[in-house]
């Protein structure tokens, strides 16, 4: 059977021209059976074709999302942003939306649908929301560190087949406000959402943790790679 492309958004470094992604990503995708490719900050006719020729898009972890998007300025415990970053991927979000895409995003990816879709981010966990909960775990990446409670009504849960999930966490911000076409799938016991949906698309997942250090030893974090690429096939 043909195998879908899967395109990846990179992380952009501006100071030395390049663009990256952990291997991660990629492995994991290749592990559920599809050929992931990463796309690079063309231009809007370019970045086009490169969305159409693909399956389905993967936004990757990283950096955080300019908080002008949701209409904040940047507090002091923001992140480093990257705005060519920002602005390919809603490009691609709103191509993905058009052509009924299948979309999956992961850490920043999560918040940057959000956002997108016309949510809010917090800025930052600890200083803002004041959990105690450990949001951002040291390596090993693979270990989880903290359990989500997922919703039954959401494609997150028929995958994973239970409530409680243990998860790996490394972000400091999180989805605050829902996107008004998005629903959350999975909260953290502080409250904090883990994971959204969005019920008018035919695959549409955000979450907050990372399943791609976790795909071979997690059959929740392997079923939604699978179920992500199977969706990519048609
Ligand atoms: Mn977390």
């Amino acid at each position: 059977m043909k195998k879908p492309i899967i395109g990846l958004t990179p992380t952009l470094d501006g100071d030395h021209g390049t663009m990256q992604t952990r291997l991660d990503y990629a492995k994991a995708v290749e592990h559920a059976g599809g050929v992931p490719l990463l796309l690079p900050p063309l231009g809007p006719d370019a970045l086009r074709e490169a969305a159409l020729a693909c399956g389905g898009l993967l936004f990757t972890g990283g950096v955080d999302v300019h908080p002008a998007l949701y209409g904040e300025e940047p507090l002091a415990s923001c992140g480093e942003i990257s705005p060519k970053r920002d602005e390919m991927e809603l490009a691609l979000l709103r191509l993905a939306l058009d052509r009924e895409l299948p979309v999956l995003g992961i850490c920043r990816g999560i918040q940057l649908l959000n956002v997108g879709l016309g949510g809010t981010l917090w800025q930052d966990l600890p200083s803002q929301l004041g959990t105690q909960l450990c949001h951002s775990q040291r390596p090993p990446y693979d270990m989880t560190i903290h359990t989500v409670r997922l919703e039954e009504d959401s494609p997150l849960y028929a995958l994973i087949g239970r409530r409680s999930y243990e998860v790996n966490s490394t972000h400091h911000q999180a989805v605050r406000e829902l996107a008004p076409s998005l629903r959350a799938a999975a909260r953290a016991s502080d409250g904090v959402i883990e994971a959204v949906w969005r019920p008018e698309s035919r695959f549409f997942l955000g979450v907050q943790w990372h399943p791609e250090f976790r795909y071979r030893i997690d059959g929740g974090a392997s079923a939604l790679f699978g179920a992500f690429v199977e969706a990519c096939r048609s």
